[in-house]
């Protein structure tokens, strides 16, 4: 009887197992492709004559960025980020915060509007957020200086504004928001390179500062490449980053590449790079005033800033750095 009874069991457990993960293959999660292309389905959805679809994209995107990094805004569930507070939505004397009737909506001075014509303005449906977005910029105009009106008189805050029209700089340039790619910032064949995870060591010059940063030390002149899509916000000489570089990406980082030798002539602040594109040689400039060089050994020092949409903040780039290393190697 027992001996019988065993191999049913087995059998039947082997099976849940089959049948569970079969289960789990058809529950995936969309691949980062699908994901994307649904998000591209929404912009392009709604947009028009007055609204391109890189301007919606990219305040989706900004959006995106800073529920990724603060804890007092809630991470909105949907293919779009874009979210409006619910004053905003319901309009600010409205008793009912989760209103989603048109008219009284429209009653109390709300913004939120009806995108799939289900009769509702529903704030967590994406279509209803699109079309509201997409209604609030055709205020404005198609042209990048309407834009940032627009967006000016909604964020009210210059940094902001920023960050959004780098962002949809970039997708009008490259006509995708597919721009994830990232290199290493110094050839990983050819030359000679050596890094370490330095993150919060303290410094000697310029008082009391500790490191924000990874060092790559690299031979006099070593090419040095962005990281990443962006767009060149500084470029120029700083007493203790030597001639250096900040270029702004898609995701709210800021690159920082200091201590330069020499810049890529063919660059200057506005400019549109990408994963690759040369920037400049690895120098020793720096410690003091323009021109200084040769107050230690050649490095690039390599920094990562985040905003938040309030402030922005060094975090230590060196996990990322290993990882892009590895990828670099990979390709040909
Ligand atoms: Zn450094």
């Amino acid at each position: 009887m027992t001996r019988k009874f065993i191999p049913l069991l087995a059998f039947a457990m082997l099976w849940s197992i089959i049948f569970s993960s079969d289960v789990l293959a058809n529950s995936q999660q969309p691949s980062r492709e699908e994901i994307m292309q649904q998000r591209m389905d929404y912009y392009v959805k709604y947009q028009d004559v007055f609204v391109p679809w890189f301007h919606l994209a990219a305040v989706d995107q900004y959006e995106r960025n800073i529920q990724a990094v603060r804890k007092d805004i809630p991470k909105r569930e949907g293919t779009v980020a874009l979210q409006f507070s619910e004053e905003y939505w319901v309009g600010p004397f409205n008793p009912n915060f989760d209103d989603t009737s048109i008219s009284s909506i429209q009653y109390f001075g709300g913004m939120g509007l009806d995108g799939d014509g289900d009769g509702k303005a529903d704030l967590t449906n994406d279509d209803d957020v699109m079309y509201t977005m997409k209604m609030y910029l055709s205020q404005y105009g198609p042209s990048e200086d309407d834009y940032k009106m627009a967006l000016w008189e909604y964020y009210k805050n210059e940094q902001v504004v920023n960050q959004i029209i780098s962002i949809a700089r970039l997708y009008k340039h490259y006509n995708t928001i597919d721009l994830d790619t990232h290199v290493f910032p110094v050839p990983v064949r050819g030359y000679n390179y050596s890094y370490r995870g330095t993150w919060g060591a303290s410094r000697g010059w310029g008082g009391r500062r500790i490191h924000e940063g990874t060092d790559i030390f690299a031979g006099y002149g070593t090419p040095v490449v962005s990281t990443s899509y962006g767009i060149v916000e500084v470029m120029g000489w700083n007493e203790f980053g030597g001639w250096r570089i900040g270029i702004r990406d898609n995701h709210n980082t800021y690159h920082y590449y200091a201590h330069l030798a020499y810049f890529n002539k063919d660059l200057k602040v506005g400019d549109i790079v990408e994963p690759g594109t040369m920037i400049g040689g690895v120098g020793s400039t720096g410690y003091g005033k323009e021109g200084t060089s040769g107050k230690f050994p050649p490095h690039l020092h390599y920094g990562m800033y985040k905003f938040n949409g309030r402030t922005e903040w060094a975090f230590d780039p060196y996990p990322s750095l290993t990882q892009w290393e590895k990828e670099s190697k990979k390709k040909k």
